[in-house]
């Protein structure tokens, strides 16, 4: 139930530096419960197994980074430190249930076996169900000495407000633009792509990175949803491609067309900075004849979809549900 398994390099972040240097100006004095929250796509969970890594090296550097090679570090990158637990679903993308808590609170309160504390990484925290969140607020409630709980989440609103009082907050804000273009162009995408991709991020860089494909990508997505507007096309089979391609990122990738969409009806051309800005005609002729109040509608269903990816609801459905709705909106334009 609690892995201590995997291995994630630890990796520097330059938008990290001001957020590492707080929490780590004293060491001794971590909170026994910090709560990691910001958008997705800012390196939260790197900046988790850094910091787990620093609190359990005995040699850390001069930045607080752990050395790498003493022994804690050496079991740490083997991957076998037996006081480093990671709880995650056990299914990606669904819930972290009380069993898991359980057995994460069984490893806690027992002695560390090499290290002088014991730590545990919670991610994403938000995707406890509430019984697993209530057993976890008894950990927080009474924390077992020395120990360092690590929670990650890109929705802090969803755990409960009982939970995120008892953490100390670290929160990750989106870079300045120019630093983040700079990293991104480090990591090899630059020019008006970087520009494109860091848009449809909302300005997170690990997103924009993470997606470089969707880029190329895209081009079918658009294709699928004009296909499907123009009542010319299945949506079953479109939900089953988008279902592979990702659900998330696909319903993330319609949300920013949608916000486009609204910014052409409110705007017009040439006027708006859209995100899918090179794909402007075809957007515009896409919205053509739509209303505000018909976006924001659909918009609106779109945002719970995408809040419902993480449920037990299965995401082909949603993909369904969501492209037939799509379908009904252009259908009502069409019928006037
Ligand atoms: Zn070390």
């Amino acid at each position: 139930m609690v892995s201590t398994e995997q291995v994630a390099p630890a990796l520097t972040l330059p938008w990290h530096q001001q957020p590492w240097a707080t929490l780590l100006r004293e060491r001794s004095r971590v909170a026994h419960a910090l709560l990691l929250s910001g958008q997705v796509g800012l390196g939260k969970r790197q900046f988790a197994e850094r910091l787990a890594r620093a609190l359990l090296c005995t040699e850390p550097s001069d930045t607080g980074d752990g050395c790498g090679m003493c022994r804690q570090c050496r079991l740490l990158l083997a991957g076998t430190h037996p006081d480093l637990a990671r709880v995650e679903p056990l299914e990606e993308g669904k819930v972290i249930m009380v069993d898991q808590i359980r057995a994460l609170s069984e490893f806690i309160t027992t002695r560390p076996h090499s290290a002088e504390r014991k730590v545990t990484i919670i991610c994403p925290a938000e995707s406890m169900n509430i019984n697993a969140a209530n057993s976890l607020l008894k950990l927080l409630e009474e924390p077992p000495l020395g120990s360092v709980l690590i929670l990650v989440s890109d929705r802090p609103a969803m755990l409960p407000a009982t939970v995120r009082s008892r953490c100390q907050r670290v929160d990750f804000r989106v870079p300045a633009r120019d630093a983040a273009l700079t990293w991104l162009a480090a990591q090899g995408v630059a020019g008006g792509e970087a520009q494109i991709l860091l848009d449809m991020a909302g300005g997170a860089p690990l997103q924009a990175l993470a997606e470089s494909d969707l880029l190329r990508e895209r081009e079918q997505l658009l294709t699928d949803i004009e296909a499907l507007g123009a009542q010319d096309g299945d949506p079953v089979v479109v939900a089953a491609r988008w279902h592979k391609l990702g659900a998330g990122r696909c319903l993330g990738w319609l949300a920013g067309a949608v916000t486009d969409l609204i910014k052409l009806a409110m705007v017009g051309e040439p006027g708006a900075h859209l995100i899918n800005m090179d794909l402007a005609s075809r957007l515009q002729a896409l919205g053509q004849g739509l209303h505000l109040k018909q976006l924001y509608g659909f918009a609106d269903a779109l945002a719970e979809a995408r809040g419902l990816l993480a449920s037990p609801v299965d995401n082909l459905l949603l993909l369904e549900d969501i492209l037939i709705r799509w379908m009904n909106v252009r259908e009502k334009v069409r019928q006037k």
